[in-house]
């Protein structure tokens, strides 16, 4: 089929070996040790390599991410365009437990059965949503930084990062990178946990109870990866936290690594004994803000495909400008979308959205480009004549560019719109300034938080004064 197939000297081990000593050289040494380095070529026919790997994790990781590099890396080697699949190859059945890491500590026999009952969440040790996976994890500018170190975290815990301290509000992700390090550390053959501190509080009161506070100790201090959500509901409760302080101690030393989540920084949570707020900021603390308008549309790409919908771009668009808050409320418009849809037999067109979302849609005149100005101006402390006038300050520029980049976002106006509104600029002028925002956003984390503050003022409620 092909003229030419430079491959024909090397046999698909072979070729594979050599793909793979290239790869490692176009990633970082983590992402290659956790992903490529124990796959192997399974078979090769037509241009098409079935690569095997050890866990399902493998698989999805390297579909969703990896699947471009390696495909132009053999490509390269062969000369030709060539196809990749990834299938999981079992491993030959023993006991898990040689699977696992030596652990650091001296582990202590665990006496309890499971506590964890929930039967959604049965199935693996780590009591982990089956979901919440770094595959289904959409990376934008508003948690690139989170997902960095928490992946950094899930291909060497307990060496850098530890603890781990991520905090963001409601939906926007905690739970489900936290979860997504369980399961790649256990893929990985650790013994991770993953508790709410609502339940590591439960649990303690209930070995108090009934004088099984051994067990308790055993059971959150011989583990190789504890994480805890929404630790910031220990505030207030003396016991828990000084048994948590133990537990972090033990561990800590230990090298175990520790990941927490929150809905606020640590030295935002009151009522919280000084020597555990220190200890949050040990490590690395990552927050997580919310997603921009290309990170929402994303995610509900993801989402469509994973629900088996056709759903078009018109329509995602729209359901991401109406739920801009978090992911959470993201998805739920979505399910509504869809239910409208399925229930009242109606096309999914961008007017079945305007009636589902109705009760999303902001009050128009609010979101006015006028009443926008407005509110950029009063948000970065100038005048709205400063933003539409003619200074080319690089403050006042880029200030110009976020303005510009909000009102395509929220208002959804056009160019021309917009420049008339911003001192008869150019439409190539909007153009630009919306792009220059759009890339910032990706590397400057500042840049990104004030995108994100200034939405979310749009957005809020009126506020009586
Ligand atoms: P939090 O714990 O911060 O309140 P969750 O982790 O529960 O938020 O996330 C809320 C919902 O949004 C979950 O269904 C989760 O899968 C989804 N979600 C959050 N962040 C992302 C993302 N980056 N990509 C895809 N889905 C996400
Ligand atoms: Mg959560």
């Amino acid at each position: 089929m092909y003229a030419s197939d430079n491959s024909s000297s090397l046999s698909p081990k072979g070729l594979w070996e050599t793909a793979r000593s290239q790869l490692r050289l176009q990633m970082a040494k983590g992402t290659y040790e956790t992903w490529v380095r124990d796959t192997i070529c399974l078979s090769h026919e037509d241009g098409e390599y079935v690569i095997g790997v050890s866990n399902a994790y493998a698989r999805d990781w390297l579909s969703m991410r990896l699947r471009p590099l390696i495909k132009r890396t053999l490509a390269s080697l062969v000369g030709h365009a060539v196809d990749v699949t990834f299938v999981v190859q079992p491993a030959p059945v023993h006991d898990a437990a040689e699977d696992a890491p030596r652990p650091l500590l001296e582990a202590e026999p665990l006496v309890e059965a499971p506590m964890f009952e929930s039967p959604a969440l049965a199935g693996n040790g780590a009591n982990l949503n089956p979901r919440y996976t770094f595959a289904n994890f959409i990376v934008g500018s508003s948690n690139r930084m989170a997902h960095a170190v928490a992946l950094s975290v899930s291909e060497r815990p307990g060496a850098a990062y530890n603890p781990l301290f991520l905090y963001g509000g409601s939906g926007l992700g905690k739970t489900h990178l936290l979860q997504a390090v369980g399961h790649m550390v256990q893929g990985a053959g650790y013994r991770a946990l993953y508790v709410t501190s609502d339940v590591f509080t439960t649990e303690l009161i209930s070995a108090i109870r009934t004088q099984t506070t051994e067990q308790f100790r055993a059971k959150y201090r011989t583990i190789d990866v504890l994480l805890i959500d929404d630790v910031h509901f220990i505030a207030g409760k003396e016991q828990t936290q000084e048994e948590f302080f133990h537990t972090f101690n033990a561990l800590h030393t230990a090298n175990r690594q520790i990941v927490l989540t929150s809905d606020r920084p640590p030295q935002a949570i009151t009522l919280l004994e000084e020597r555990l707020r220190s200890r949050f900021g040990w490590g690395m603390i990552a927050d997580l803000q919310p997603p921009n308008l290309e990170t929402r549309i994303a995610i509900l790409q993801m989402k469509a495909a994973t629900l088996g919908r056709q759903v078009s771009n018109d329509v995602l668009t729209l359901i991401a400008q109406r739920a801009h808050r978090n992911i959470r409320d993201l998805e739920g418009a979505l399910t509504r979308v869809l239910a409208h849809a399925e229930l009242l037999s109606r096309p999914l067109n961008t007017a079945l959205v305007e009636d589902a979302l109705a009760y999303l849609a902001p009050a128009q005149s609010r979101l006015s480009l006028e009443a926008i100005l407005d509110t950029a101006a009063d948000y970065f402390g100038v005048s709205a004549d400063d933003l539409t006038g003619r200074s080319r300050t690089a403050k006042i520029a880029q200030q110009r560019q976020i303005v510009m980049y909000i009102m395509r976002e929220a208002a959804g106006a056009s160019l021309p719109q917009i420049g008339a509104v911003l001192g008869k600029r150019d439409h190539t002028t909007i153009m630009h300034g919306c792009d220059r925002v759009t890339e910032g956003i990706e590397s400057d984390a500042e840049l990104s938080r004030v995108v994100a503050d200034l939405r979310a003022r749009l957005y809020e409620p009126v506020r009586v004064r």
